[in-house]
């Protein structure tokens, strides 16, 4: 099998790049590898299914850039596809007084990110927005929305497949070779040929990186976040979107509460230490893997400085009682018998050797391999705009090899 550009990796990043690189050369010959039977299986289908705005992120730095030209890409894509998905905004909301100014800040970037008609608004506003939310000062973020990322995933698969690429499952890459004229890509015994590949494997970014002869400057760490469902009853809780006030160093921490496409409304998710880097549940363990995790100094650093925080969220991770007085920092209204625990995703958290966590995406480069080594949220608002901007490298490559 020979392949211009091979893709490897069937999750919303990897789709999104192959179906740019198509729009970019039609005609190209071009693969998606995807370990499981299916695409998009982990993170893009056990994501909180919200379509970002771009608010949180730095000023200039990829993520926000990629976030806000995501963000209009993919609404032009579902409108142009008929893929369902619903703009029911956001409040992100201060309970007390000490989070303001850390809200008020959000709100600057928000505004140095370019986003149009967000504004800050007073308890009684957000009453009227979440009418059963607690509040002191609130960010309303209108633009804000819900989607099912999977149905984005699988109408990008179907338009390669249209567009004459190939989507081959149940190939899990484990080797990869390269000569002067072409890159070799196997499993077990089958190998594609290509004249390109690029790595979106997200919870296993780094292992393929090194399995072709680059070292990451990080290591993938997984991280657990766990939902709960509300009760048919007490969706009427909850309008859109409600989120708290995230705490600055671990912005991914803080549970939410998110309207879903289905009707539905979730809680979560937390993040805790996965012992292994699909591991959905509490009993899930990979001995390598967290083996892995647990020598690796990064980590090592990351829970002495944070022991504590680790310890409540694995504490909030056993008891429900813990989760709902999360949620009722948000929603006061909420009991015990409103929530349901139900699904759970992984996070590919990329930790850097000193214990921090990597915020940006990370994209390294070989002369016949380009590895988009972390991708984190807001990757799947953002997977189209990253699409671009990975099709772009590849064209370069392609032109470079052929010349
Ligand atoms: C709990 C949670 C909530 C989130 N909420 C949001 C949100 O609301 N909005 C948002 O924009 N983002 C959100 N994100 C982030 C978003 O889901 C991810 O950034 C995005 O899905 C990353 O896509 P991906 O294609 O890189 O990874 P994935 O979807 O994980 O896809 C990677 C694929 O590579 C395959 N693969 C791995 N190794 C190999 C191999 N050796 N050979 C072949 N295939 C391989 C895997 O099987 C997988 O299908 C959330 C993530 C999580 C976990």
């Amino acid at each position: 099998m020979q392949f211009d550009v091979t893709i490897i990796g069937g999750g919303i990043v990897g789709l999104a790049t192959a179906w740019q690189i198509q729009n970019a050369h039609p005609g190209i010959r071009i693969a998606v590898l995807e370990k499981e039977p299916a695409v998009a299986t982990h993170q893009t289908d056990r994501n909180s299914g919200v379509i970002h705005s771009g608010i949180y992120y730095k000023p200039g730095s990829a993520k926000a850039i990629n976030c806000v030209k995501g963000y209009g890409m993919l609404l032009d894509f579902c409108r142009q596809y008929d893929i369902p998905f619903e703009l029911c905004g956001k409040i992100i909301i201060a309970g007390d007084e000490k989070q303001i100014p850390t809200l008020e800040g959000i709100y600057k970037r928000g505004i140095e990110n370019g986003l149009k008609g967000i504004r800050m608004i007073d308890a009684r506003e957000a009453k009227e927005i979440e009418p059963h939310c607690h509040a002191v000062k609130g960010i309303w973020v209108p633009q804000a929305g819900i989607i099912d990322y999977r149905v984005v995933a699988n109408k990008l698969a179907a338009l390669i497949k249209q567009g004459g690429g190939e989507i081959i499952t149940g190939f899990k890459v484990d080797r990869i070779v390269k000569d002067k004229a072409s890159i070799r890509i196997s499993c077990d015994n089958r190998t594609i040929v290509s004249k390109l590949a690029i790595g979106c494997a997200g919870l296993y970014a780094d292992h393929l990186a090194r399995m072709a002869g680059v070292e990451p400057p990080h290591k993938i760490v997984p991280f657990r976040g766990e939902f709960y469902a509300l009760s048919p009853e007490a969706t009427r809780l909850v309008r859109g979107l409600i989120y708290p006030v995230p705490d600055v160093n671990f912005p991914f921490l803080g549970v939410h509460l998110t309207k879903r496409i289905d009707g539905g409304v979730e809680a979560g998710p937390n993040a805790v230490l996965a012992f292994r880097r699909e591991g959905y549940k509490h009993l899930d363990i990979h001995v390598g893997e967290l083996a892995e995790a647990l020598r690796y100094p990064g980590f090592v650093r990351l829970a002495i400085k944070h022991w504590r925080k680790g310890m409540d969220e694995m504490h909030r991770s056993f008891s429900k009682r813990a989760f709902l007085k999360s949620l009722q920092i948000l929603v006061p209204a909420l009991r015990m018998e409103d929530i349901t625990r139900s699904r759970a995703g992984v996070r590919a958290q990329a930790l850097d050797h000193q214990g921090n966590l990597v915020d940006d995406y990370v994209i390294l480069q070989q002369e016949r391999m380009i590895h988009l080594c972390n991708a984190p949220s807001p990757a799947a608002t953002s997977c189209l705009s990253i699409g671009e901007y990975v099709a772009g490298i590849a064209g370069e490559k392609l032109r470079g090899l052929e010349g």
